[in-house]
């Protein structure tokens, strides 16, 4: 079958789910056989998201490949269990640094170079990589921000043109807001009709529009909304609010909305899809037998986006192992040695999560070491694991002052030092290592005994690194080094003798964690965690 591209567009306002709408109706259609993949363009100008704080966008999400995208990306893959990759996100920055080296190179041979038609070729054409690959039955593209961002623009220029060029192979849907005035008890719909307008000013007629609300919308609202916007009624779907977005893709289910797209293709709709996994997971997660108190020590707490993936892995092994986790969410900067043992003496485990810098950093030492003495499962990740091989170096080998160059270069101990290939570099994005690496894993350990496996891949994102010249001295005192890298020796997990479950590792497990792939470490983790 030629590949079938859907555009999914925002209106009324942001964070109304655009991702998990794509990746629940993707996820839909891959339950009725098709491959599908999804693609997000994001409207600002970085080349990527990897130079942003994540107070901005959330997490910073890495692919197998090696690029930083968007957090969507992380829900792409947890629904769909496939990976993505650099082609899967575009921004601004790179359609513009793309079409000015072009400019430079020549390619365009004297033309004036101007939005349309440089800009919105580049953007077609990086739409239709995907679907160029032959791989796919659907390419679904979500365009970031919501409809008459000035930004947005050259998007939805892109996506009329393909619309028309592409006839019957492409469709648009438009997600929106109902919101409901308490004081008067209505549903209004008015801003709908208004954001359906301004994508109509740029030429684009929605095929479908999907409702976000908090309370069912009844048939004459979904008609009035029909008949206003040129929507058939079967095409207007709510998207009712639901305690987990995993359920979104069972909603969308009842709203038919993977039998509109399909009867819009003109493609077969006797299949159902097949979501026994789905179910089973969900079932799972939704009738636990046990209960686990973990505490997330980080400095972006106020935020839980800049963790996404870490929370959403939880949710994974929680399921798997019929336990709620409640993630308690710990302010690295308000941790200290007075208010550490109060702060998390009720946890049954402590993850110490990833970050940059120094801020927060000796409260994050802290809760490393609390969980140490005081034997509490840990996880360490990333930062968290760099912090937990500082603590170990200060507080059990004597090292005092020991600490990464990231956070002291005059440090007397070094313990964790920048990598020989990051020396040299001075631009900040993308040179990080970046991407999926292997890992050898030490048989016998409780580390292989959550992989059972001996060689993994996992993704890192860090310039920092484990220093090999104290590794003798750590081993000394019980510091296990029990996952290697076989090309560079480099340590990229720990385990400590002599505790029920303390693991570090500097790749980042949770983002290859999905819900029908749960992530081993996570998994293992939690099973620590309600063990005791
Ligand atoms: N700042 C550390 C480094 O660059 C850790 C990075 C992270 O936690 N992702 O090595």
């Amino acid at each position: 079958m030629s590949t079938k591209y859907i555009f999914v567009t925002g209106g009324v306002t942001s964070s109304l789910g655009k991702g998990i709408l794509a990746a629940s109706l993707a996820k839909l259609l891959q339950a009725r056989g098709f491959s599908v993949t999804i693609q997000k363009l994001d409207p600002y100008i970085n080349i990527d998201p990897g130079t942003l704080n994540p107070y901005e966008h959330g997490e910073c999400y890495v692919t197998e490949d090696g690029a930083e995208t968007d957090l969507d990306l992380g829900h792409y893959e947890r629904f769909l269990n496939i990976p993505t990759s650099q082609a899967n996100n575009v921004t601004t920055g790179r359609i513009y640094q793309s079409v000015i080296n072009k400019e430079r190179r020549g390619d365009y041979l004297g033309k004036t170079v101007q939005i349309i038609p440089h800009i919105t070729d580049e953007i077609k054409m990086n739409i239709k990589l995907l679907g160029d690959q032959g791989k796919y039955d659907f390419v679904i593209t979500e365009i970031g921000g919501t409809v008459g961002d000035i930004e947005s623009l050259p998007y939805i220029e892109a996506v009329r043109q393909l619309k028309w060029e592409m006839g019957k192979s492409a469709l648009v849907i438009h997600l929106t807001l109902v919101p409901y005035l308490s004081a008067s008890g209505e549903l209004k719909t008015k801003p709908t009709q208004h954001s359906v307008k301004a994508l109509l000013e740029n030429g684009v007629q929605p095929d479908i529009l999907v409702l976000r609300t908090e309370h069912n919308l009844s048939d004459s609202l979904k008609e009035k909304v029909a008949l206003f916007c040129n929507v058939e009624k079967e095409a207007v779907v709510q998207s009712i609010d639901v305690s987990t977005i995993y359920e979104v893709p069972l909603k969308m289910k009842e709203e038919n909305l993977d039998r509109i797209v399909l009867k819009k293709f003109n493609l077969p709709t006797d299949r159902e899809p097949a979501l026994d996994d789905w179910n089973s997971f969900l079932n799972k997660y939704k009738n636990p037998l046990h209960t686990v108190e973990i505490g997330l020590v980080g400095k972006y707490v106020e935020l839980h986006d800049a963790y996404k993936s870490i929370a959403e892995s939880f949710i994974h092994a929680g399921a798997v192992n019929e336990c709620k986790v409640n993630i308690h969410w710990i302010h690295s900067e308000k941790l200290n040695s007075e208010n550490v043992a109060e702060t998390l003496k009720d946890l049954n485990g402590i993850l110490v999560a990833p970050g940059f810098g120094h801020r927060g950093i000796e409260g994050k030492i802290e809760a490393v070491r609390y969980a140490r003495e005081n034997n509490i499962p840990f996880l360490g990740i990333c930062l968290g694991m760099q912090v937990a091989v500082i603590e170990f170096a200060r507080n059990v080998l004597g090292m005092h002052g020991a600490d990464s160059t990231e956070m002291n270069e005059a440090t007397e101990y070094p313990v964790i030092d920048l990598m020989e290939e990051q020396k040299v570099i001075t631009n900040m994005g993308g040179t990080m290592r970046l991407g999926a690496y292997a890992c050898n894993v030490k048989p016998g350990t409780k580390f292989f005994d959550a992989y059972q496996r001996e060689q993994i891949f996992e993704r890192h994102r860090h310039r920092y690194e484990f220093n090999d010249k104290y590794l003798s001295k750590f081993i000394e005192k019980g510091f296990n080094p029990v996952g290697i890298n076989p090309e560079t020796g480099l340590v990229e997990a720990f385990e400590l003798e002599n505790h029920p479950w303390f693991i570090g590792v500097q790749y980042h497990p949770e983002y290859s964690s999905t819900v029908l792939k749960p992530n081993p470490l996570f998994v293992a983790f939690v099973k620590a965690c309600f063990i005791g």
